[in-house]
């Protein structure tokens, strides 16, 4: 199967590593949002949040445990925030769970920044 972020997992396309360990690779996004905006993703192929199982949810439990060391890492100093786009009306653009660790500046309140 061809998966951008399997071939980036694996080295076949390069990427700005942040962190990496046995399960969970962390790069930054190649269009970045913010100061820090880094993807955090499992080695193991899981399409998204609705790809997550019993089975497999232990590596999610793991990223969750690395995203605070990520951020800091990732330049996220003050607070960040983690999103996860699932499916095609929440824009989710590589069907491989990923988590956007975003930071290093203030947010808006809202998703929405409208509702301010
Ligand atoms: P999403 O739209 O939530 O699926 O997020 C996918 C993210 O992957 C987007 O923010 C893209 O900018 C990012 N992206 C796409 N290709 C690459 C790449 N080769 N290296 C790093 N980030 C990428």
């Amino acid at each position: 199967m061809d998966c951008l972020f399997c071939s980036i997992v694996k080295g076949e396309i390069p990427s700005n590593k942040v962190y990496e360990d046995e399960t969970v690779l962390a790069f930054r996004d190649i269009a970045p949002e913010a100061p820090c905006h880094v993807l955090v993703v499992p080695k193991t192929h899981i399409g998204s949040v609705d790809g997550i199982t019993a089975e497999n949810s232990a590596v999610v439990a793991h990223i969750f445990e690395c995203i605070p060391k990520i951020a800091k890492l990732g330049g996220a100093g003050n607070g960040y925030r983690v999103i996860t786009n699932c499916g095609p009306d929440a824009c989710q653009s590589v069907p491989h769970l990923h988590f956007h660790v975003i930071g290093g500046t203030q947010l808006p309140a809202h998703c929405f920044p409208e509702n301010d």
